[in-house]
């Protein structure tokens, strides 16, 4: 078991409609030092890729990403959620599903601050359905930017998005995969990623 699951054992609570809440040392309160070990582990495994930017998603990929992106030396870009219709053509737009909030967001970055010669590592707390990395994606790519790669922190194995990602021939790195959660137990399987 990694360092991440360990804390995820201990401290993440399985809720009703497949959530898992981990608001105690992920996305609410933030353990930095366990950020800080998920910023290296990233680091680790993106290594040999040229990356510009880190690109994320507001507001919980933030957090996360700063430290990702200081790992690698350069800056982070989040997307931001934006209710608006009249967005002008100085931005990138992608339309996401919220899987928790269940609502829709456009999602904007500015036309400022990705370029076609960017190379960017996308970051993200949780994959479910992918909704959110897809529009990453389309953000990236509308900017004619590459895609090196993308890292999650908790993809959960049971909900479609890691298998589309990796069918799209994304390189998609996730530190914890949870199989399967229990609502009564509250037990947490994680696959066993220590083949790859
Ligand atoms: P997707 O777009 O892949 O369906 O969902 C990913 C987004 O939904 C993430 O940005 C994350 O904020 C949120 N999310 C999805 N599943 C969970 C979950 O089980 N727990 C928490 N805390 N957030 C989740």
């Amino acid at each position: 078991m990694n360092f991440l699951e360990e804390r995820i054992n201990k401290d993440g609570i399985v809720k009703a409609g497949n959530v898992l809440k981990v608001d105690s040392f992920l996305n609410h309160q933030m353990d930095i030092a366990l950020i800080e070990e998920i910023a290296r582990e990233f680091k680790r495994r993106f290594h040999d890729k040229p990356v510009t930017k880190v690109l994320t998603i507001e507001a919980s990929g933030i957090g996360i990403a700063v430290f990702v992106a200081k790992e690698f030396g350069v800056p982070m870009v989040f997307a931001k959620k934006s209710k608006s219709i009249n967005i002008d053509g100085d931005m990138y737009v992608a339309e996401v599903e919220s899987f928790t909030h269940k609502n829709k967001n456009q999602i904007i970055v500015s036309k400022k601050f990705l370029s076609a010669d960017d190379r960017v590592l996308v970051i993200d707390d949780f994959l479910a359905n992918g909704c959110a990395l897809q529009g990453l994606i389309s953000i990236a790519e509308s900017a004619g930017a590459t895609v090196e790669g993308l890292g999650i922190v908790i993809e959960k194995g049971f909900q479609i998005g890691g298998r589309v990602i990796r069918n799209l021939g994304y390189h998609l790195e996730s530190l914890a995969i949870v199989d399967a959660m229990d609502t009564e137990t509250g037990e947490i399987t994680f696959r066993d990623q220590s083949a790859q």
